[in-house]
């Protein structure tokens, strides 16, 4: 069996949309399913005037970030190379390839008026029909055409379409699709710039290449029997196609940068992980077989299958990603979750506090990193509040309650001197019993008093061990005498 050879075959015109990155993930996905497949990146910039400075970086940038290494490429090189079309077209090949299609009857040149044409495809498209163009440039013969050419005359090569007949292919996701060739324009495969168009340089490289997978968005669906044709006149195998449903914002709306989503680096930006954001895009439109939800990059090679691909477009939920972005950060051991999170907390916490056991108590509540330094304000900071944050039905407190409680705590954790948390807990949790209450009602009030927040990261005993013995008795101090101001 032949090895399964995919690419990736990005634009470079912007940003990376969460869209593109699916693409890229399935594609690599497609190829690493088979051990000894390879993963190609070719950077299509033929489109001259879409070209966005910078982008080739993002794609480059994106892929590593997400461990969608590709073993062949424009940085890497490779066999089949260049990986570039723009440095492919300079060495003639799609020129010479469009005239060897010329003479196998799939391609002709045309020498008519762009405006024309696109003047009688506003006509038939208003009426409904879809564009046909009866190119009188077809009845010139070639030598004809090189002598106009040679004379200076501006020219396209256009796609020939037969006028009969059918063409007819499988895809992996829609199934059997048949088109009739009536149905089919002659669209342009070299422009009048000598560029070759995406619909001429994806066969052609797609063949050069030797892939035998095509993976993309379904938006190629309907130009795919075109390129078929192309294929057959040359006698080129076709490859197996899996066109992807797109990637949506609602029921109606494709998820784009230009209604303002959110791209793969504007999710990074707000402390989404890239492997979560990997997982969680792999689950937007294809379905395991089993209830499985957390998925690492190998784990997603080895439970793939292009038949689980769904026909419909998924709609992208930030909740759901949101979801799956927390679950990661909670499974990662604290040594790794802590490297990852330090910059977070250094950015909330200048004072001098154990910052892994501030990353220990954050691990079980962030859900996203961005919202980690404002989790933290209050170490730096004992934020001033009112005493209702003391009365809690849940807790059974109330402001009278918490007074006693906090002057009871104070008194044992003044007469401690090892704050570590073993020891607070065991100091805090004799004191209900000896009070006669519940463990909340002693717990609740002394986590309010010292952090001066409804909701922290921690309980009671994890911040008095961060804050150490002084800070902890001087906010002890500070609440006990406002609520003995109110009382
Ligand atoms: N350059 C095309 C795009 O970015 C690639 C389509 C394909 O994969 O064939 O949409």
């Amino acid at each position: 069996m032949t090895k399964i050879r995919t690419r990736f075959a990005p634009s470079p015109t912007g940003y990376m949309h969460i869209g593109n990155l699916r693409t890229a993930l399935y594609t690599y996905l497609v190829a690493k399913k088979d051990p000894e497949g390879v993963y190609i990146l070719r950077i299509e910039d033929t489109d001259q005037g879409r070209l966005v400075e910078g982008a080739t970086d993002i794609i480059y940038q994106t892929l590593e970030q997400c461990g969608l290494k590709h073993d062949e490429g424009p940085d890497v090189g490779g066999p089949v190379g260049p990986y570039i079309q723009s440095q492919r077209y300079s060495s003639g090949l799609y020129m010479d390839h469009a005239k060897d299609l010329i003479c196998r009857g799939g391609a002709h040149y045309c020498f008519c008026d762009e405006a024309h044409i696109n003047a009688s495809r506003a006509i038939q498209e208003a009426r409904g029909e879809s564009f046909k163009y009866d190119d009188p440039c077809k009845n010139l013969t070639v030598e004809e055409c090189e002598a106009r050419i040679a004379k200076g005359e501006k020219f396209v090569i256009r796609q020939t379409i037969p006028t009969s007949g059918t063409t007819s292919f499988d895809d992996e996701v829609f199934g059997r699709i048949t088109v009739e060739n009536e149905t089919l324009d002659e669209s342009i495969l070299i422009k009048s710039d000598g560029f070759p168009t995406y619909n001429f340089a994806n066969v052609i490289d797609d063949h050069l290449m030797g892939i035998t997978d095509v993976v993309r968005g379904m938006e190629y669906l309907s130009s795919t029997p075109k390129y078929n044709l192309i294929y057959d006149a040359y006698g080129w195998e076709i490859p197996r196609y899996i066109h992807c449903p797109p990637v949506m914002k609602d029921e109606h709306n494709k998820l784009s940068k230009r209604n303002g989503d959110a791209s793969f680096q504007d999710l990074v930006a707000k402390g989404y992980l890239p492997e979560a954001i990997l997982n969680y895009i792999a689950l937007l439109g294809w379905s395991p077989e089993t209830n499985q939800e957390i998925f690492t990059l190998d784990e997603l090679i080895e439970n793939f299958n292009v038949k689980r691909i769904g026909k419909d477009g998924a709609i992208f939920d930030i909740v759901k990603l949101t979801s799956i972005n927390s679950l990661w950060l909670r499974g990662m051991d604290l040594d790794t979750y802590y490297d990852l999170i330090k910059p977070y907390i250094d950015e909330a916490v200048k004072g001098d506090f154990d910052k892994k056991q501030i990353a220990k108590i954050v691990q079980p509540r962030a859900n996203v990193l961005n919202d980690i330094p404002e989790m933290l304000d209050f170490f730096d900071v004992f934020p001033t509040f009112e005493n209702d944050l003391f009365i809690n039905k849940k807790m059974k407190t109330d402001e009278a309650i918490a007074l006693k409680s906090l002057l009871a705590a104070r008194e044992v954790l003044a007469a401690c001197d090892d704050y570590s948390e073993e020891h607070l807990h065991e100091v805090l949790l004799e004191l209900p019993k000896q009070m006669g209450v519940k463990n909340g009602q002693v717990l609740f009030p002394v986590r309010v008093a010292i952090s001066g927040k409804k909701f922290t990261p921690g309980g009671a005993i994890e911040i008095a061990s961060i804050l150490g013995k002084e800070e902890t008795l001087a906010r002890l101090d500070k609440s006990i005498a406002q609520l003995q101001a109110a009382l």
